[in-house]
């Protein structure tokens, strides 16, 4: 960004500066120890942190601003004629920051949620968007009351499209999030199980995703999955354009083929077929969602087709490495849920090439009362297709313990340690091997997979 001092001094009272100060602000940050250039900061009172405690250190690494709560004590040794902002209360004043600057550059703007496939589907839809237009995108998981609106600020001023996701763990937050940023497009990538500890059910879950619709502008386009019946009571309304692979979506993905390397697919009766270098049918959904959007945008199915092409993934989804002895490894193991461990087989099972497939399955954390069920329900996803199950952790151990008890087919091999999981997997690694590995974000399953790739 790059606004002038006037811009934000109208959010609060101007104290300590000038008020006809010509300095531009060119970003806005909250962590004092970031080194920037002309910024203004914003210090949040944090559970650990009050950032107010940061305002010397955020001027050395390159404040020239900064917003401040009225009830705070300015600090000893502040320069003269630093510009404070005196605010309420400073997030408050972060967010509608946010929203100003979102008024005044009127990007498109597309708000993802779900439970699992926001972050693919904002790398999806930013990579078909910048094929025609200016676009910028959350980073990292900024994607809460703070993450977001710094994700707004961070923009700049010639911002075409906005793609913003969306996280949440409790009910009415992402319907605050949506009302800031006043979507023109919401998605709704699916609805699993994650929070599932903090919200009680899938419905109650679902009514929290569909919140995203709740700032919708009044002609807004919600894009969504059509396989969910939880979500079918909105599936009907109009500007609801439901995808997925039933017949009574509204845009049916089809002909589906593919290799160790990608899909192709079509969708309704076209002809056009694209092309996705991603691995997994929810990938191709998440996909679908964002050619709905691109279409909506204008972009020619030329352009989709590139930025399909050129799609690049952030790590530890689906992500194949060399293992040893020339096996192929997926790394699925950013984090795990009931709905995208079955995902995560789903795709193992269709890499027919290989003959000997193989999970390396962990635990996944809150899951709430059910949890015990919700790890055996991942078993009966499990068909013959797979050869070797290997189940690492307490929790993990369920869902290899409901294989056994259904008689399923394969080996079962239950683990307490990735210690254990390694020295059985490192014998069946061969060039016939394909390996997925699940689980939730705690238990690291990337320090395995280290173990058993090549160097
Ligand atoms: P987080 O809430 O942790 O930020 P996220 O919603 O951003 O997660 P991604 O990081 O895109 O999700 O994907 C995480 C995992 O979810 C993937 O590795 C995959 O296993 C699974 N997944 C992705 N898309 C879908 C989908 N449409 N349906 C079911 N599972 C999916
Ligand atoms: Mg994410």
């Amino acid at each position: 960004m790059n606004q002038p001092l006037s811009f934000f001094e109208s959010l609060g009272e101007l104290v300590n500066g000038k008020s006809n100060d010509s300095r531009q602000i060119e970003c806005i940050f909250i962590n004092s120890r970031q080194q920037v250039r002309s910024g203004l900061f914003i210090p949040i009172k944090g559970e650990r942190f009050d950032g107010h405690d940061f305002l010397l250190q955020a001027i050395s690494n390159g404040a020239v601003a900064s917003y401040w709560n009225k009830d705070k004590l300015l600090p000893p040794g502040l320069p003269m004629d630093f510009p404070i902002i005196l605010v309420e209360d400073t997030t408050i004043a972060l967010q509608k920051t946010a929203e100003r600057y979102l008024s005044m550059v009127k990007p498109y703007v597309v708000a993802i949620t779900g439970s699992n496939g926001k972050t693919t589907t904002k790398d999806l839809i930013s990579s078909l968007v910048e094929q025609q237009f200016h676009s910028f995108k959350t980073m990292g998981n900024y994607n809460n009351h703070i993450g977001m609106p710094l994700t707004i600020l961070s923009m700049k001023e010639d911002c075409e499209v906005l793609i913003l996701e969306m996280g949440m763990s409790h009910l009415g937050e992402i319907s605050f999030l949506s009302r800031l940023a006043k979507p023109d497009y919401a998605v709704i990538t699916n609805i699993g199980e994650s929070h599932l500890e903090q919200l009680g059910s899938r419905e109650k879950i679902a009514e929290a995703k569909m919140e995203i619709r709740d700032g919708l502008k009044s002609d807004g386009v919600t894009v969504m999955d059509g396989d969910e019946p939880i979500l079918k009571p909105i599936a009907n309304e109009t500007n609801v354009i439901t995808c997925g692979y039933g017949s009574n979506c509204d845009v049916v993905i089809k002909n589906v083929s593919g290799n160790e390397d990608g899909q192709f697919f079509t969708l309704n009766h076209e002809e056009t077929k694209f092309y996705l270098p991603l691995l997994g049918k929810h990938n191709i959904k998440n996909a679908v969602y964002a050619i709905v959007i691109a279409r909506k945008l204008g972009i020619s199915d030329l352009n989709i087709q590139k930025g399909l092409k050129n799609t690049t993934l952030t790590a530890m989804r689906l992500q194949r490495i060399k293992g040893k002895n020339d096996s192929l490894l997926i790394n699925d193991a950013y984090n795990a849920s009931p709905s995208s461990m079955k995902a995560g087989i789903e795709s193992l099972e269709l890499l027919t090439e290989y003959n000997n497939k193989v999970a390396v399955l962990g635990d996944m954390y809150e899951l709430g009362e059910k949890e015990k069920e919700l790890h055996q329900s991942v078993a009966n996803s499990i068909g013959e297709n797979v050869q070797t199950v290997i189940c690492v952790g307490e929790k993990g151990k369920w869902i290899g313990e409901a294989l056994q008890e259904r008689k399923w087919n394969g080996t079962v091999i239950l683990c307490e340690t990735k210690e254990d999981a390694e020295s059985h997997l490192e014998p069946l690694l061969t060039s016939e091997t394909v390996v997925l590995f699940k689980a939730s974000r705690g238990m690291k399953l990337e320090t395995l997979i280290d173990k058993v790739r090549l160097p």
